[in-house]
């Protein structure tokens, strides 16, 4: 595997983006990597530390980086991280010069990005401009309004280690500045020229707001194609959030394309050097998100089911990149219910509140009990289509406290898909949700004195 980061300490995150491409290579002749050597759980191992990027950028480390651009007349920060980091990277940064904060510019209304304005207040009050998207006081209203479900039925599955933050204290800032999709907002402070750009749509989110330096051909990024670098974007997210346009996402790839940035320099883990090869990685990506979305339009029209283009919709070779966050088989369902909605036309019972498991319990019954169906899901695992095994279960679970056998099973079923989903994609959040069950398996086998 070919990775253009190298760790120097083995495990943790020193990631240094080392990219040596000879300057007479094309984009065609990069190699850009398959998978990517860390996932988006390690940021919780990330120190707090400061990074001198170049000489007038400086980076406080963390869950999510906050940058500071400096300047003989004023500073620009991009980005404030999290709640509970964020006054020591302020301290880390404002040691590095004592000129005003003229800006603070936020990639998008995520937590682990806008959770640090508070910390900023003194710089807010005393003048400096918030600058987001368009789209951010809006993002930003729907992730409050949600949050009550989403802290209920996601957080502690999802991300266990997780506090509940000042959510709402950190959502109640106001940007004094929006920029607009096709307007670029333009400033200069200390003769730095900066360049906000708000994204057509992102890997995470319609926000997605980012800082270009046009002197330096440096971008601040944000999010905007993820965690990890490069990655399928996650076009439709297991912590719940909107689904996100693919073809927005591939105008705004162009977008930064035409930029030629030599430099990214993303809100988590380390900066990507080299202009071929971020040439590269960002067709790559844009390439595969364009195909993931014809071969779903395609299918469709041919009267193709969602789950049959689900299992049958891969990326080429020459496009496979990490689906660590993204994942191919979920963005497919997320283009087609983005183009068409969730209604199948196949059972139209699907129209009403009756879900199929309203009749679980019959089919029980008239299989005389849930002996024959923990028989047939087992028959079903022994072939090796756990996820049939894994129905069956399901069906036989509403009729009360599942049995010792049926639990045993399920946990085996789990620790199959589980050692399965690690080898193939490592994808956060599939890990994060068969680890989950199988904890909750285990216990509930515990429970019952195994
Ligand atoms: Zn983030």
């Amino acid at each position: 595997m070919t990775d253009h980061r190298t760790s120097s300490h083995p495990g943790s995150l020193f990631l240094v983006g080392l990219v040596v491409v000879a300057s007479s290579l094309s984009s065609a002749d990069v190699v850009v990597p398959k998978d990517v050597s860390y996932r988006a759980r390690d940021l919780e191992k990330a120190p707090i530390e400061l990074v001198r990027i170049n000489d007038f950028i400086d980076m406080a480390r963390g869950i999510g980086n906050v940058f500071m651009i400096r300047t003989p007349n004023g500073n620009v920060i991009y980005d404030t991280g999290v709640p509970w980091q964020a006054a020591r990277q302020r301290e880390l940064l404002l040691e590095r010069s004592d000129r005003p904060v003229t800006h603070i510019v936020i990639s998008h209304a995520h937590g682990d990005h806008n959770g640090g304005i508070p910390a900023w207040k003194e710089n807010l009050d005393a003048g400096a401009e918030l600058v987001t998207h368009e789209r951010y006081p809006y993002t930003n209203r729907i992730y409050g309004d949600t949050d009550e479900y989403l802290w209920r039925v996601r957080t502690g599955t999802l991300y266990p280690i997780h506090e509940r933050g000042q959510a709402a204290e950190f959502r109640s800032y106001v940007p004094t500045r929006t920029v607009d999709v096709h307007e670029d907002y333009h400033f200069e402070v200390g003769e730095i020229r900066f360049q906000t750009i708000a994204a057509e749509n992102s890997a995470e989110g319609e926000d997605a707001l980012l800082l270009w330096l046009p002197d330096h051909e440096i971008l601040l990024t944000g999010d905007f194609y993820g965690c990890l670098y490069p990655m399928v974007p996650n076009l439709y997210t297991v912590r719940g959030e909107k689904l996100r346009d693919p073809l927005g996402y591939v105008n705004a790839l162009d977008r930064l394309l035409e930029l030629e940035p030599k430099m990214l320099l993303p809100a988590h883990f380390d900066p990507i050097r080299g202009k071929q090869y971020i040439a590269k990685t960002l067709e790559v990506t844009r390439d595969g998100v364009q195909y993931v979305y014809d071969e779903t339009v395609k299918g469709m029209n041919s009267g193709k089911s969602v789950y049959e283009l689900m299992r049958t919709i891969e990326l080429p070779p020459e496009l496979e990149i990490t689906q660590g966050h993204g994942k191919v088989s979920w963005n497919v369902r997320a283009i087609w219910e983005l183009l068409a909605g969730w209604f199948y036309y196949e059972d139209v019972a699907d129209l009403y509140a009756v879900p199929t498991k309203e009749v679980y319990a019959d089919l029980v019954e008239l299989a005389g009990g849930t002996d024959p169906i923990l028989a047939r899901a087992q028959r079903w695992f022994d072939q090796g289509e756990e996820l049939k095994a894994l129905r069956l279960l399901d069906i036989a679970k509403v009729s009360g406290p599942e049995k010792k056998t049926a639990l045993r099973l399920r946990l085996a079923i789990l620790e199959r898909m589980l050692e399965r989903a690690v080898n193939t994609h490592d994808n956060m959040s599939e890990t994060g949700i068969l680890r989950a069950s199988a904890k909750q398996t285990r216990a509930a086998l515990e429970a019952r004195g195994e």
